[in-house]
């Protein structure tokens, strides 16, 4: 989930771009447009998601898209305007697993700077083992805590976030986690 932002052409007016240090105060580089003057931040996303669980099962899914084809994941993907963080985890898990289940508590929050997101992961409760997936997915799955394909799957913040789900579920108590992967 990682990709070049960088814009070439303004989105006001067309003209080409160009990098430089705003002349306002700011000090980071800008795509700035030499034409109209606007400065076209790019600031991070957010990438929401599910650990959904059934009884002493988590589900994974295959990833059937780049990056990472071929891969397991829990379901998650980018926030779209207009939604808040759990209807976004709700809509990713929905898309990818074809689920059905209850959102629960926020579980970890993680800050990945090297790609400019944040990642967001919700506990959600299923309902059934029947799953429908959709086309971002091979197959939904689920796994025991033994059975977890732990060299296979696809991103770092889904390794974390497993990790601390089997620990707070061993401990009998499940926190919310925030930290930062480098
Ligand atoms: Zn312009």
């Amino acid at each position: 989930m990682s990709f070049d932002r960088t814009i070439r052409h303004c989105r006001q007016c067309g003209h080409q771009v160009e990098k430089r240090i705003p002349d306002d105060g700011d000090t980071r580089m800008r795509d700035i447009c030499p034409s109209c003057d606007t400065v076209h931040y790019t600031n991070p996303l957010n990438v929401v998601g599910t650990v959904p669980v059934l009884n002493e099962l988590v589900l994974l899914c295959k990833r059937n898209i780049e990056p990472r084809k071929g891969k397991w994941t829990l379901p998650a993907g980018f926030m779209e305007l207009g939604e808040s963080t759990s209807q976004g985890a709700a809509r990713e898990t929905r898309e990818e697993s074809g689920a059905e289940f209850e959102m629960l508590d926020l579980f970890t929050v993680m800050s990945v700077p090297r790609v400019g997101q944040v990642h967001l992961y919700y506990r959600a409760q299923l309902l059934h083992d029947r799953f429908d997936p959709g086309h971002e997915t091979q197959e939904a799955q689920l796994f025991s805590e033994a059975d977890i394909p732990w060299d296979e799957l696809a991103f770092r913040t889904v390794k974390e976030t497993l990790e601390h789900f089997f620990a707070d579920r061993a401990a009998g108590q499940f926190k919310v986690h925030a930290f930062d992967i480098d």
